[in-house]
């Protein structure tokens, strides 16, 4: 796959081509942009560029790139180290995650939860890496997933190697955001910014992507997953795996449900769906535990309202014969009431006070 594959990144594609043209590549690098977009893929296929042995214009693509209108550089695509980079298996290609402690050497960081890059991942698959000789020969590349997560123990532990990495070893960091990383990070990095997809291309990718397979979708469904993705293909894949689209029949269940008595029963019912979609995140992510699992279904469902509301609010702004609808004003009432509900479960309120007292306010809001 070329690097021209990934599109509508135009800037980070021309600052890329440009750096790999004049030949002073720097050696670290920050992807900062949101998740979904292409920032890992862009970083694997840079790391192809890198790790080829044949890399130059003649790999050019035919057509040309997201404002980027001379040829592309690409790796060659057949040489030993571009066959096992396509294999997932090129032993200079160094992807770094929080998982990686289960590798550990030592048993006591095997067995330590983690919910970050730790300091022991830092230096042991890091560290005490960069120094060795490419095994292909040629150099070396770290991608660092989520670097936002690195403790400040983790990044300090990496500076050293930001600054002084030997000739041939390339640092990319991952991440949503520049200032999630220490001021000392960022100024021994390279910044390429990485923003959002449009919404058609998200409907048009998840549709080829699912085409074909027992969970195919309709252009309709292609459609309400991208708009709800916020610009982020990954972010629409893992909405469609998840059923989001049956959960947002229940939460509009929820928000027509006008009776202002059998408040904790509605309460368990809407705590049950949380923990049901809960599950689905736990299963890609088996370290988060059972509470945090049903926080994050809780704030996936209530997105989902707050959608559905604005969807609500958008109506009633062009309906002249809305009057039976709830007010323009319920209804921002009702989304405040959400955005308070999504704080409380940041702050680790009580689940259940939390979805009652929520389902206390948006009753009273939306029969107002
Ligand atoms: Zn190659």
């Amino acid at each position: 796959m070329p690097l021209s594959d990934i599109r509508h990144q135009g800037a980070a594609q021309r600052l890329i081509q440009r750096a790999l043209r004049s030949h002073r590549m720097p050696h670290a690098f920050i992807f900062a942009g949101p998740g979904g977009v292409g920032r890992e893929l862009f970083a694997q296929r840079l790391a192809k560029i890198l790790l080829c042995h044949n890399t130059s214009d003649k790999n050019a693509a035919e057509s040309t790139i997201d404002g980027w209108s001379e040829s592309v550089l690409d790796a060659c695509g057949t040489c030993e180290s571009c066959r096992l980079m396509a294999v997932d298996s090129n032993p200079d290609y160094h992807p770094i995650y929080r998982e990686l402690h289960r590798d550990h050497p030592n048993t006591e960081v095997r067995n330590r939860k983690s919910l970050g890059l730790s300091i022991d991942v830092i230096r042991h698959f890091v560290n005490d890496q960069v120094g060795a000789k490419p095994v292909m020969g040629r150099a070396k590349v770290f991608v660092v997933r989520a670097a936002e997560t690195m403790s400040i123990g983790a990044q300090n532990a990496l500076l050293k190697t930001l600054e002084e990495p030997p000739a041939t070893t390339s640092i990319i960091l991952i991440t949503p955001s520049a200032n999630a990383l220490l001021e000392t990070t960022r100024s021994r990095c390279q910044l390429v910014t990485f923003g959002m997809l449009p919404t058609p291309y998200i409907a048009d990718e998840l549709q080829s992507r699912f085409a074909g397979n027992p969970n195919q979708l309709t252009a309709d469904h292609a459609e309400w997953y991208a708009q709800r993705a916020a610009g982020s293909l990954g972010d629409a894949i893992r909405m469609h795996e998840d059923g989001l689209i049956e959960c947002d029949e229940r939460v509009r269940a929820i928000l027509n449900s006008r009776s202002s008595d059998g408040i904790t029963p509605a309460a368990k019912a809407m705590i049950q769906d949380a923990a049901n979609l809960g599950e689905k995140f736990r299963q890609r992510d088996p370290e988060i535990t059972d509470t945090e699992a049903q926080r994050r279904g809780l704030k996936a469902m209530l997105m989902l309202m707050s959608m559905c509301l604005r969807e609500g609010l958008h109506k009633a702004a062009i309906d002249e014969n809305a009057s039976r609808r709830p007010s323009a004003r319920a209804i921002t009432d009702a989304i405040r009431s959400i955005a308070t509900t999504e704080r409380q479960i940041d702050l680790n309120a009580s689940v259940q006070l939390c979805v009652e007292s929520f389902l206390i306010r948006l009753r009273r809001a939306l029969s107002a």
